[in-house]
């Protein structure tokens, strides 16, 4: 199932893969010390992030409706109980998405991400290199 590990990497920043490394550097996406850093590969698996130039251009398809599902959520609860004036409704909503910009950003990027990459339980670079220690051992032992 895909949509438990999606929302797994996503929250956790962490490498749709293998679910070791991480894909920003920070894992808080409103820190002053580069929140939109990404990593160009897992530390853990070697995956490599931006799969080929302009990647996550299709990422702005996953902001946009994102953003879109935030401006719905605000316009149906001010047409259901808010009844606020469409000048302070725009501004609440501009605010809003300023605001959640970061997180956004950084969403739709792994999400974007989580389209093409399935996650492996079985798949980082420690055992990779831990099978082949073994079956280096297991040749050697057998000549
Ligand atoms: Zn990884």
């Amino acid at each position: 199932m895909i949509i438990p590990q999606l929302i797994y990497s996503t929250i956790t920043n962490k490498c749709p893969r293998c679910h070791q490394g991480k894909i920003f550097e920070s894992n808080n996406p409103y820190t002053f010390n580069k929140p939109l850093l990404m990593r160009d590969s897992c530390s853990e698996c070697a995956l490599r992030y931006e799969r080929e130039p302009g990647f996550f251009y299709g990422a702005m398809y996953v902001s946009y409706a994102i953003m879109s599902g935030i401006f719905i959520m605000w316009f149906l609860a001010d047409i259901m109980w808010l009844h606020m004036t469409p000048l302070f409704l725009g501004l609440l909503v501009t605010l809003n998405m300023a605001l959640l910009f970061p997180v956004v950003y950084r969403s739709a990027r792994i999400i974007w991400l989580n389209f093409f990459v399935r996650f492996d339980k079985n798949y980082s670079l420690r055992s990779k290199v831990l099978d082949s220690i073994n079956e280096s051992k297991s040749i050697i032992k057998s000549n």
